[in-house]
């Protein structure tokens, strides 16, 4: 069933939107809905002097946005946090508008973005707190440990979670004391902007968070020439471009990126819950989502049970497209994912891998959706076998021991995110921590390590490199300065005391400090 879109965006919104970007040329990039292929904006695009000039009022405003101290800035994030909750309808229906995603899936965006002001907001002077270390000489030597803000930091950010990919490491940015310079990706510049007009709203001044427009590969590219840090969410081959200019400029870099994620299913898992947990783990967001399943792994004496529940799951899955909240798994977001997509299942097809449900577009639903599929009997030979397709596919594969299905789960450049379903909570957790990923959620397929904002998230191999959420998203955008004070002796041998004598009682000294375990 088609579901009527209404007008997408009034007019006068979008004008107040679009002139948010820092861009002064007259060049403007147009952008098209998925929901029906319509015109959606006309985006101004920066030139390199818009950059230029937004990293220079960028960096004018550092210091004084650093000078307000981690708890102003919290409650400012705080107040974020707020706006984005009370104005949670307008941004989830723009961001339906430019992605195609389930009402669900957008609202999931807003409740991302939103935990993360408030953990940021509320921890982030914790974690920012002058440490004191053990100094060289205990007593006499007093060591202050500081973070101080790297200045700006560049955010590139994707198209298929523009709220949250967009503002979450950002928004630990600011909260650290740094000032940002964002540049989403061009298919979806109404959202990053709606929430930018949010965060200057919350008390965020218009320097300390800037927006430009323009290609990647020349606008990304200007931030990385720029920036004080990159935080980059995008493909593994962009992300090796990025990580290429950081190193050239010796500014770190992290780098979230691609995934071909497992899920394992055990012979004693609750199969229920497990096809739930596949069903919302491979199809949400269309399965453009880079912690969502590509790769089903189903214990051999569970495995028809399993696939003969999820392939009817599949087939009652709401396909509707539009603004309410019936749809389950929305449209993909471009022709290019389409295309995408469309390849990888035809490639394996002619490869004699077996369509169980799907395998086809709807565009009857809108001009690029696609059915969500469910493949059996894929092979080594086939593209989709290790290449990421970030679209509503899924492979199943029986395996036979634990072993193998570790064997299987790390059979992948990426280790991005996993899943292990089992009632042996004890074994599941065993498992877990042999697969190489930065996440793995056990009994769950992704809401519960991605919405544990204290946890870190980030990619093993070719899935990145540096983490978000936890203090270890916050500290990335740091500096660690070393304070060493010296009280009365200095570290040396004190006049009048040979070196031998002095290296002597350095080395009793050592012993003590060993013995006390210091
Ligand atoms: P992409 O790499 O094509 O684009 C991402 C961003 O990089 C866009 O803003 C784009 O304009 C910009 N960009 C393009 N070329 C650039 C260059 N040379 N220098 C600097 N910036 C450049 O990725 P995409 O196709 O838009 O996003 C989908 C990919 O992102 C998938 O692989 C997905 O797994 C990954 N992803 C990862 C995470 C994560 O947290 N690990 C989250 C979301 C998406």
């Amino acid at each position: 069933m088609h579901t009527d879109v209404p007008r997408l965006v009034a007019p006068d919104r979008v004008a107040d939107l679009v002139a948010l970007v820092t861009a002064s040329g007259g060049e403007v990039a147009e952008t098209v809905s998925p929901l029906d292929g319509s015109t959606l904006a006309r985006i101004p695009q920066s030139s390199l002097v818009d950059v230029d000039g937004a990293f220079a009022r960028a960096r004018a405003a550092q210091p004084v946005w650093a000078a307000l101290g981690a708890s102003e800035r919290g409650r400012r994030l705080l107040e974020f946090h707020d706006l984005l909750l009370a104005e949670q309808a307008q941004l989830v229906d723009l961001i339906i508008t430019e992605t195609g995603k389930s009402r669900r899936d957008a609202t999931d965006e807003v409740f991302h973005a939103a935990m993360t002001a408030r953990y940021y907001g509320v921890h982030a002077e914790r974690f920012l707190r002058r440490e004191r270390r053990l100094g060289a000489i205990p007593v006499l030597t007093r060591v202050d440990v500081n973070h101080v803000p790297k200045g700006v930091v560049g955010v590139i950010s994707p198209w298929n979670y523009p709220l949250t990919m967009g503002f979450s490491d950002g928004v630990a940015a600011l909260a650290a004391g740094n000032t940002v310079v964002a540049k989403p990706d061009a298919q979806t510049m109404l959202t990053a902007l709606a929430a930018l007009e949010v965060l200057r709203r919350a008390g965020v001044p218009d320097d300390v968070w800037q927006v430009v427009a323009g290609p990647g590969g020349e606008i990304g590219t200007a931030l990385v020439e720029r920036a004080d840090h990159i935080t980059f969410t995008g493909s593994t081959a962009t992300g090796r471009k990025v990580a290429a200019g950081a190193a050239e400029r010796l500014i770190s870099a992290s780098l979230e990126l691609g995934g071909k994620n497992p899920m394992v299913v055990l012979e004693d898992a609750d199969l229920d819950a497990a096809v739930d947990g596949a069903i919302r783990g491979c199809f949400g967001n269309a399965g453009q989502l880079c912690v969502s399943f590509e790769r089903l792994y189903v214990a051999r004496p569970v495995y028809h049970a399993f696939r003969s529940r999820f392939v009817d799951a599949v087939r009652a899955l709401d396909l509707t497209v539009g603004l309410d909240w019936s749809c389950d798994v929305g449209t993909l977001t471009s022709p290019a994912q389409l295309e995408k997509v469309s390849a990888h299942v035809e490639d394996a097809r002619a490869k004699g891998a077996v369509v169980l449900v799907g395998g086809h577009p709807r565009e009857d639903l809108a001009p690029w959706c696609y059915a969500p599929t469910v493949l059996e009997g894929v092979t080594e030979s086939m593209d989709l076998y290790r290449n990421e397709t970030f679209g509503p596919v899924v492979a199943l594969y029986p395996f036979d021991t634990d072993d193998e299905a570790v064997e299987l789960a790390n059979d992948s450049v990426y280790g991005l995110n996993a899943s292990v379903w089992s009632r042996d909570g004890h074994r599941a957790r065993a498992l877990a921590s042999r697969i190489r990923s930065g996440s793995v959620n056990v009994n769950e397929a992704l809401a519960a390590s991605f919405g544990s904002l204290s946890a870190p998230m980030g990619g093993f191999g070719d899935s990145g490199l540096g983490r978000r959420q936890g203090p270890e998203g916050l500290l990335r955008f740091t500096e660690v300065q070393t304070v060493a004070s010296q009280r009365g002796m200095g570290v040396g041998a004190p006049a009048g005391v040979s070196r031998e004598k002095f290296a002597a009682v350095m080395t009793s000294a050592l012993k003590v400090m060993r013995a006390l375990r210091l």
